[in-house]
């Protein structure tokens, strides 16, 4: 089936595909449950709040843990990697490609 072949390849672009960290952050999950708002507002104002008294002294905060997203980028250009399904190829610019033709 096709994922063992693109997980081979993706094993041959090793040097070129980069894992970056994104939008690391802080998220905190409140420790009693928010009730519905009216909008979006009112539920920012009191997030806000909760903002100001972690800030103060840590208060009601059941869960704090440091978050990342991961994104895939050519480690040549920058751009988000994308290979083509079945040769592994990959899209982004000539020297990923040259170095992908270099590998097989
Ligand atoms: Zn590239």
């Amino acid at each position: 089936m096709a994922p063992h072949k693109s997980q081979s390849n993706r094993g041959d672009c090793g040097e070129m595909k980069q894992i970056i960290k994104k939008n690391i952050r802080v998220e905190v999950e409140p420790g009693v449950k928010l009730y519905r708002y009216n909008t979006d507002e009112e539920q920012i104002r009191d997030c806000e709040e909760m903002v100001s008294q972690i800030k103060r002294h840590v208060d009601n905060a059941l869960y704090v843990s440091v978050e990342w997203d991961t994104l895939e980028v050519c480690s040549f250009c920058g751009y988000d990697w994308d290979t083509d399904k079945e040769t592994g190829e990959p899209f982004c610019c000539q020297k990923a490609i040259e170095e992908w033709q270099n590998t097989k």
